[in-house]
């Protein structure tokens, strides 16, 4: 194995995949929903692959098929309230994830410092490393820790502008953003969003904000684009992903969008790499968006209608939670929830466990013999700082009630 790999051998997604296959619990760790979430979108793939047209099965544009990234410029261009262009200023991608890679690897050189906020989503770390960059942590703390509540809410989970203003310097060259955050589900609210941007500009970074759970906030909650902030356009990259906006996980085809010059340089990376992403998905994508965009402030819209088919599985599942004796944080966006499982140390034994992290330690031993399956939180934080979550358990609730259910009764009945 090439030295450059040898930090990053490690993925939670394998690990505990592997698990689910080994253990059979009821899965709630890796983000997607058991269950065919809106008919309308795997039908336009079928018709798409019938159709008379026979090139939809060849090559397309190797920067993001034409019907595709028209109408995602037609969208984006509607959400920040300028005009993008659809062929220097987007690129569509195999997954958020090579969006994540692209545009890391075509900005960073050498010795040059990524700001990282934990808990942040495993790949930028070791995408970071790998192309010679210094990730500089910095962790989003729950202010309300020692609250005595039942809950926890999202929005406790905030940046300290003291430690934030301290780790930016003249190496930085990029800060990679979440918002809305997995696996905390907060959103970041503008004055936040503001005081990250204010510093970008003081130091010329620029900003790479993963926003892959944008159609996933639950209202009064409200996503802000960084890109729409003043100054921020020339400075910000921002990824989405089909994957989350259509819960088609399995489609893997993502995207980026920005000013030109940093497109040009993700688009030297992505040329290079896969080249071109596949084309039948990326017509069905297009379809889907047409269909979409016309309703986009009504409520039967799919992206206005998924969070509020999601509100009640959130509530029914954060009521498990507490009724079982975990302290969830409640999200405001996305289908993740992260619990803690503090109380429940009278009814567990991880003496057989040998993982260093307690976290890991509990998630491992719940899969074996409480046969619910969830993701150890460590896993989102640097080495240094694993142990703020060493109490902490991921769930996933995008899942049939059924399945719902069926955790609600496993936790009820634990003993
Ligand atoms: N970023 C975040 C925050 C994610 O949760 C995920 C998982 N969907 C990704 C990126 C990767 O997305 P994709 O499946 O489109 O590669
Ligand atoms: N983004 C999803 C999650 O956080 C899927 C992760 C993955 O498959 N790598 O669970």
């Amino acid at each position: 194995l090439p030295r450059r790999f040898k930090d990053c051998t490690y993925s939670v997604w394998t690990e505990f995949v592997d698990l689910v296959t080994t253990h059979k619990p009821l899965n709630l760790g890796q983000g997607f929903p058991d269950y065919p979430a809106f008919d309308f979108v795997p039908s336009i793939l079928a018709q798409i692959s019938d159709s008379k047209n026979d090139l939809i099965h060849q090559y397309t544009r190797g920067f993001g098929h034409p019907r595709l990234v028209n109408v995602l410029s037609k969208l984006y261009s509607k959400l920040i309230n300028r005009s993008i262009n659809p062929f220097t200023e987007i690129l569509i991608t195999c997954g958020a994830y090579e969006a994540i890679h692209s545009a890391i690897s075509g900005l960073i050189d050498t010795g040059d410092e990524v700001v990282i906020m934990e808990p942040y989503y495993d790949c930028y770390e070791p995408i970071v490393r790998l192309f010679g960059g210094i990730p500089r942590f910095i962790a989003l703390k729950n202010i309300d820790v020692n609250s005595e509540k039942d809950a926890f809410s999202s929005k406790s989970w905030q940046l300290n502008r003291n430690e934030l203003e301290n780790i930016f310097n003249e190496k930085t060259k990029l800060i990679i953003l979440n918002t809305p955050h997995n696996p905390t589900g907060k959103v970041f609210i503008r004055e936040e969003l503001e005081m990250i941007g204010n510093l970008c500009k003081k130091y010329n970074v620029v900003c790479l904000s993963d926003e892959v759970y944008e159609w996933l906030v639950y209202k009064p909650a409200v996503h802000v684009r960084i890109a729409s902030l003043p100054g921020m356009w020339e400075r910000t990259l921002t990824i989405g992903s089909a994957g989350k906006t259509f819960s088609v996980t399995g489609w893997k085809c993502g995207w980026l969008y920005g000013p030109d010059y940093l497109i040009k340089n993700a688009s030297i990376a992505h040329q290079n790499n896969i080249y071109t992403y596949c084309t039948p998905i990326q017509e069905a994508l297009a379809i889907c968006f047409e269909k979409e965009i016309p309703k986009l402030d009504s409520p039967d819209c799919y992206f206005q209608n998924l969070s509020i088919k999601l509100l009640p599985k959130r509530d029914a599942f954060m009521k498990t939670l507490i009724n079982t004796g975990f302290k969830p944080t409640i999200p405001d966006a996305g289908y993740f929830v992260v619990a803690d499982w503090s109380k429940q140390s009278s009814k567990i034994d991880l003496s057989s466990e040998k993982d260093v992290e307690e976290d890991y330690k509990f998630a491992k031993w719940m899969t074996k013999n409480v046969k619910l399956l969830g993701i150890p939180p460590s896993a989102f934080y640097s080495k240094e700082h694993k142990n703020l979550a060493s109490h902490l358990i991921r769930f996933c609730f995008f899942k049939k009630d059924e399945t719902l259910n069926q955790a609600r009764d496993i936790l009820t009945n634990w003993k």
